[in-house]
């Protein structure tokens, strides 16, 4: 990817300078350098397909989804942002689930049910994770309910 150097031209004089150099060598003048120039290498270098994907690792891929969100490489793509926000209220689910029922259910007195109702609840959870990383990978979009909705309402809001 990085062995294709980038044409660039002189911001002074206008004639062409070989990629990453810091003068021209035509009329010396000293060249802007692009910020971070690996960091965004990286998101333009990745494709929608792979954005999504990234986004549905499950439990962790909440990171690239609010990094996605955030940087303007997927600003106006509304199928990245799409997914990336379903992943985030899916991860938003799996942290009400996984942290604030068992403590609901422990001022609750019961017969050990709850516990199973949570271990199924983010058994589901992780199965819509995967189910979606496959179906980014066959680039199919699916939108789960409730959470699917709210994706879209906010895809539609952010643009
Ligand atoms: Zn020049």
């Amino acid at each position: 990817m990085r062995s294709q150097r980038r044409v660039a031209f002189c911001t002074n004089c206008g004639s062409q300078v070989s990629g990453g150099a810091s003068f021209c060598s035509h009329c010396g003048a000293a060249q802007p350098r692009p910020t971070n120039p690996q960091y965004s290498d990286f998101l333009d270098g990745l494709s929608d397909r792979a954005a999504c994907i990234l986004c549905y690792i499950p439990v962790f891929g909440v990171i690239p989804a609010i990094v996605f969100l955030a940087t303007h490489r997927f600003r106006g793509n509304v199928r990245v942002r799409f997914n990336a926000f379903q992943a985030v209220y899916l991860f938003v689910a799996w942290l009400i689930v996984s942290s604030a029922m068992p403590v609901l259910m422990l001022t609750v007195p019961g017969w050990g049910l709850e516990h199973l109702f949570v271990l199924v609840l983010k058994l589901v959870l992780f199965c819509c994770w995967i189910y979606l990383l496959v179906k980014a990978a066959q680039e199919q979009e699916v939108r789960l309910p409730v959470i699917g909705d709210l994706a879209a309402r906010s895809t539609s809001e952010q643009l």
